[in-house]
């Protein structure tokens, strides 16, 4: 079971980056929301946790704790930025890191930027607390910025919030080969469990080949079903 820990960043005192009417801890979270429902509405072998579900103040500590002591497998954090750029970046630590760590990245930043209509400004790394203080591999993703008009109006939208969670599960997909769940289908039903029998005149058709059709028909649908002349 792989155990993804989703941090949606800042919350409750804390708002993160304001602009454009937008709080960066709300659309951090409408973000994480949507990952973990996504990952638990229709994948398997997956399991998650969240760093706050509501309007929560959590400290970084705290964070790092949680998903170190659950033992996940990855540590996303969801951010917006800010400072009057465009576009998705992501991060890393920029201290010694796993292989792993490097070429997950590259997986959830190519998986994101496939599905955002956004500026790529490109991997990086940086000494962030949820980056060093994780004991697993770990990212950080910048959605947009805040307080650039055209990024925060695709914030606003919903549609584009899920164009955005669906890139972070697309690459979580891709990194821990997450299967989708079967939907449910109707199964078909056996050959004679509908206790209806034909018996097809090939004479009637002018050709054996179309009283066959019929017959392969028939028993498709459940009947029983044969040739006679
Ligand atoms: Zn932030």
């Amino acid at each position: 079971m792989t155990k993804i820990f989703i941090d949606p960043g800042h919350g409750g005192n804390d708002p993160g980056a304001v602009g454009n009417g937008i709080l960066e801890k709300n659309a951090t979270l409408q973000i994480a929301k949507r990952i973990n429902e996504i990952l638990k509405n229709e994948y398997s072998g997956v399991t998650t946790r969240m760093s706050r579900t509501g309007d929560n103040t959590v400290s970084l500590v705290q964070r790092t704790n949680m998903a170190n002591n659950w033992g996940a497998d990855y540590f996303l954090s969801v951010h917006i930025n800010s400072g009057g750029g465009t576009g998705f970046e992501s991060y890393i630590f920029n201290g010694g890191v796993r292989a792993e760590t490097v070429l997950r990245q590259k997986v959830m930043h190519d998986a994101v930027m496939k599905q955002i209509d956004m500026r790529n400004r490109g991997m990086k790394r940086a000494n962030f607390h949820v980056l060093r203080e994780s004991k697993m591999p770990a990212i950080l993703t910048e959605n947009g910025f805040i307080d650039t008009a055209s990024d925060a109006k695709k914030l606003a939208d919903k549609a584009y919030i899920e164009k955005i969670a669906r890139g972070h599960v697309n690459g979580l997909a891709n990194i821990f080969g997450l299967k989708k769940k079967q939907t449910p289908t109707k199964p078909s039903p056996k050959p004679g469990s509908n206790n209806k029998l034909y018996k097809v005149q090939a004479g009637a058709f002018s050709s054996r080949d179309n009283a066959e059709k019929l017959v392969e028909e028939l028993k498709k649908k459940g009947f029983s079903a044969f040739i006679t002349k």
